[in-house]
């Protein structure tokens, strides 16, 4: 057992407290990853809420970087010293979904014991399968990629999440090619990635949706040709003008429901929406199921950019080396882990950028 310091919820909706526990040295099959930043995203703050239920006390934080510090016995292809990112991304790699190249819903995770107890000895959750708001994870090898050790970890940390997330919904799951038409409802964390995915992809128009001018304005610094306001009466009307005809790929990144709503109305023919963005659970959208045979649109769910960490996470690094992916622009603050619940608050203030915990 090795003291570590962490942040803890022990009741949701209260602040996380700052202290220490034990985390256990990696089983067989298992990696220690001593963390040197990990982002704050959205789903951290739902689960710390209570939004999505859970049991407690738990540790929240999926999005980190860090250097591989010790490797259980049977692992392969890690070894100490490995600067990686880590990923909530657990995958056998050995059933049908893995194997037709969908670990991201693999249905046979590797099982596990959590590593994390309190002082006392008591379990601690290792919520999404990271518990990463703690100088110290235990992981299994599956959620872990190995990066350049050059590259800076605070930037590193975002491509375990919304980097992932919005780049690989329009290049994995939209399939884009170069010259196609792309709509990206919601220029926050996760569009403003996929608005890069649609500029590395060669888009020929990327029309962002969103509330405010100034969301739109950041928009067009990650990518977008054109801004639309979601405000505007039939905003479908000028993001059509702006493209000429209807989008090949509408991309939904907020969990609102009249985007759910109305995202086919951006598509033109055999057009397909994503759907990327979270509504809480129970909440339902209404469609019309003629339009998609006549026209051969659709609908399709994507989860975590559909991605395959090993393949996608060094090349996301290279991008960002060669300065055609931004990660540090989406960095708003770094912060000591003392201080993650102002950094919670920060977040929380609806700002397209991440806020990054560093360890020292
Ligand atoms: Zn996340
Ligand atoms: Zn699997």
């Amino acid at each position: 057992m090795t003291p570590i310091k962490a942040a803890v919820s022990h009741a949701h909706n209260t602040p996380l407290s700052v202290e220490t526990v034990h985390i256990r040295p990696p089983g067989p099959g298992e990696v220690e990853v001593t963390l040197k930043a990990c982002a704050i995203c959205h789903s951290d703050i739902h689960y710390a809420e209570g939004a999505w239920g859970g049991t407690l006390p738990a540790i929240y934080g999926h999005e980190a970087a860090g250097q591989i510090t010790a490797v259980g016995d049977g692992v392969r292809g890690l070894t100490l010293g490995d600067s990686v990112v880590v990923t909530l991304i657990r995958a056998c790699g050995f059933c049908a979904t893995c194997g037709s190249g969908m670990p991201v819903l693999c249905g046979t995770p590797p099982a596990y014991q959590t590593p994390l107890t309190t002082l006392d000895g008591a379990p601690i959750v290792q919520a999404m399968n990271a518990g990463a708001f703690a100088e110290r994870v235990v992981v299994d090898p599956s959620q872990v990629v190995r990066i350049s050790p050059d590259i800076d970890p605070v930037a590193a940390s975002l491509l375990a999440c919304g980097v992932i997330t919005g780049v690989g919904a329009v290049v994995n799951a939209a399939n884009l090619r170069a010259g196609q038409d792309v709509v990206v409802i919601g220029a926050g964390g996760v569009g403003l990635n996929a608005i890069q995915g649609a500029r590395i992809a060669g888009a020929r128009r990327i029309v962002a949706v969103d509330m405010t001018p100034e969301k739109l304005a950041v928009a067009k610094e990650f990518g977008a040709t054109d801004g639309v306001l979601a405000t505007d009466e039939k905003p479908w009307r000028a993001a059509k003008k702006a493209m000429g005809k209807g989008a090949d790929a509408v991309i939904i990144t907020v969990g609102a429901i009249p985007a759910f709503d109305t995202a086919a109305q951006y598509l033109g023919m055999g057009g397909k929406v994503i759907m990327v963005g979270m509504p809480h659970s129970g909440a339902t959208s209404t469609y019309e199921p003629v339009m998609f045979a006549a026209t051969g649109q659709g609908m399709i769910g994507s989860k975590m950019g559909d991605v395959v960490i090993a393949r996608d996470i060094p090349w996301m690094v290279d991008l960002y080396e060669q300065g055609r992916l931004k990660l540090d622009e989406l960095v708003s603050q770094t912060w000591p882990l003392d201080q993650i619940n102002a950094a919670i608050a920060d977040t929380k203030t609806g700002s397209a950028k991440r806020n990054v915990i560093v360890f020292d």
